[in-house]
């Protein structure tokens, strides 16, 4: 019961057609906010090629960035998304990636979750073709040990991309092993800004370096202007508010309702500090369980970007510095740290009346699996949909901040996934994650089907639950984390069960593994990709 996927990143820029018509009704639209956020939006909607560009077509796009507030400058690794969003636009890797300081990313390990003896650390791995050969063992011996089998299932044996980043392997095969791997990318989160902000102004979007103040609203709510600290009024017909959790637009002027996630996702500050990066340059995140709350090691070709994710209900910004500093050799290192609030939620209208809200002004899932640029590209690409259709009504509002919403909701049960299952008891912080019984009833629904041996496919494809993340995602962090229902009284498996040879897996492998190069060579020597590449994988 395998899906095919296709996910084709080919960048075909329509340059001989003539430009489409511009959207109607919208003829300026004004950005607030020059990070990461507001340049991706600028970028998605000025275009890979002149038929698409919105600017080509009349279209005047102007980032307005407050000389005074800077950039978040947190954010260093992505999904696998972001390599779409590069291609879109005809960016090859072998320019923004040196421009950026970035790594190839595999996907993510875990170390430190559970105390299940065996399944203390586990990789979370982005897909890949090969997988095509192993994900169906994977899932069966799954189901097997649910069912009470003594199966292998833990997942980093099943995965091409667990064995690469374990050997700190990139995940480029030469053009002789066409083998893809799904994988996302780590990179130095203000050079990327920078990279994105040169790029945009190259392809027509205008910049003002200005304090927004304040909106104006017209007779029906709608944003009629900003004003300046510098004393200019800008008019447009659409506002995006990429101003980070200040949300000046979407809050502020509109006062869009927001949902807390605070209930089920206890993290609200970040403290971030640099590390040496040595000879060998990983291709995977780590993220380990501290005390209250768990440490991100993200390699880049120039440092590691470390930080520590904690609840200040648990602990204070001290602590949580001495434990970072602590855990990375670091305690009479004299590099400053720096600390972060997080306000974890989302507002319920992501497009309200003509404002759209995109990054952290629209909402932040704690930074566990990288999902928010993820958000930022999907909210820009599919709104840049609705305004290509001419689809602007209430109803378009309403579909389109449903299917955001609905985003924001799986990913987030996916993450309180990672605490919900932890078995740590060290720390009262630990502890109330584990008993936390504020989970949706998606969530419910599946722990449930999944304890009681009930397939949890059908929840996943059909409910919000599987919006942010597909079957296998689920498979792995639940055997991961070595959740099965009675893993003490495991029964012997019968001969279907244990049709699977953990050694020709093994095997398979091992072989193929030896195709992918040393990452630092392969960063060293980052080559334009193929073109017409499409990568067709089973995520089940
Ligand atoms: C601890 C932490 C770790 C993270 N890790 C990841 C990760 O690994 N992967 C990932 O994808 N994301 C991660 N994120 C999220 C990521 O950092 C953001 O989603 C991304 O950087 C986009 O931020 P932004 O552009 O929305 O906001 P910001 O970077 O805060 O930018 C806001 C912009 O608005 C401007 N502005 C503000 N007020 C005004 C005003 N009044 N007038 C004019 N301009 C104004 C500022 O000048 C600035 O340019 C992390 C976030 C945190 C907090």
């Amino acid at each position: 019961m395998t899906t095919a996927t296709l996910f084709n990143y080919s960048y075909n820029p329509q340059t001989g057609k003539n430009p489409a018509p511009a959207p109607a009704h919208v003829r300026r639209i004004v950005i607030v906010g020059g990070g990461s956020a507001g340049w991706m939006t600028a970028l998605t909607f000025a275009g890979g090629a002149p038929a698409q560009s919105l600017i080509e077509r009349g279209v005047e796009i102007t980032v307005l960035e407050s000389p005074t507030v800077g950039v978040i400058g947190v954010g260093e690794g992505s999904t696998p998304w972001l390599r779409g969003f590069f291609d879109s636009l005809g960016i090859e890797e072998a320019e923004w990636m040196p421009a950026c300081h970035a790594t190839y990313k595999c996907g993510i390990t875990f170390d430190g979750w559970s105390t299940r003896p065996g399944f203390e650390r586990y990789f979370h791995p982005f897909a890949s073709m090969l997988d095509n050969l192993t994900m169906t063992q994977f899932v069966h011996n799954v189901e097997a040990r649910v069912n009470g089998a003594n199966v292998y299932a833990h997942p980093d044996r099943f995965f091409i991309a667990a064995r690469l980043a374990a050997e700190h392997r990139a995940p480029k095969a030469p053009d002789s092993f066409p083998f893809d791997v799904w994988h996302g990318y780590h990179f130095d989160s203000v050079l990327l800004g920078q990279f994105l902000q040169r790029k945009a102004l190259a392809r027509g979007v205008r910049y003002k370096s200005c304090h927004v103040t304040h909106a104006t609203l017209d007779d029906s709510g709608a944003i009629a202007s900003v004003g300046t600290r510098e004393g200019e009024t800008i008019g447009a017909d659409l506002f995006v508010d990429c101003t980070g959790f200040t949300g000046l637009l979407i809050d502020k002027a509109l006062h869009t309702p927001f949902v807390s996630f605070a209930n089920n996702l206890f993290n609200d500050a970040a403290v971030a500090l640099p590390s040496p990066i040595g000879t060998s340059i990983p291709s995977e995140t780590v993220s380990t369980a501290l005390k209250q709350g768990w440490a991100w090691k993200i390699p880049l070709t120039s440092r590691y970007g470390n930080g520590y994710v904690y609840s200040t209900q648990f602990c204070s910004a001290d602590a949580a510095e001495t434990e970072l500093r602590q855990q990375l050799g670091l305690l009479e290192s004299d590099t400053p740290a720096r600390h972060l609030k997080m306000k974890i939620g989302r507002v319920t209208k992501h497009w309200n009346k003509n404002c759209l809200a995109v990054g952290l002004s629209q909402g932040f899932i704690e930074p566990l699996e990288a999902t928010a640029l993820l958000f930022i590209q999907q909210t820009a690409a599919v709104f840049l949909e609705f305004l290509e259709q001419g689809d602007l009504g209430e109803a378009a509002h309403d579909r389109f901040n449903q299917q955001v919403n609905d985003h924001f909701e799986g990913t987030r049960d996916y993450i309180v996934t990672h605490y919900k299952t932890n078995t740590r008891t060290d720390t009262e912080y630990w502890r109330a994650n584990a008993a936390n019984l504020n989970l949706s009833d998606d969530l419910k629904r599946l722990y449930s089907a999944w304890m009681s041996g009930k397939s949890i496919v059908p929840g996943v494809r059909q409910q919000v639950i599987g919006k942010g993340y597909p079957v296998f995602s689920w498979y792995a962090i639940m055997a991961g984390m070595g959740v099965f229902p009675d893993p003490d009284h495991l029964r012997p498996a019968t001969t279907q069960e244990a049709r699977y040879n953990m050694a020709e897996i093994d095997n398979l492998l091992s072989r193929s593994r030896v195709n992918y190069p040393v990452h630092r060579h392969a960063l060293a020597r980052i080559a334009p990709r193929r073109t017409d590449e499409s990568l067709q994988i089973y995520l089940w």
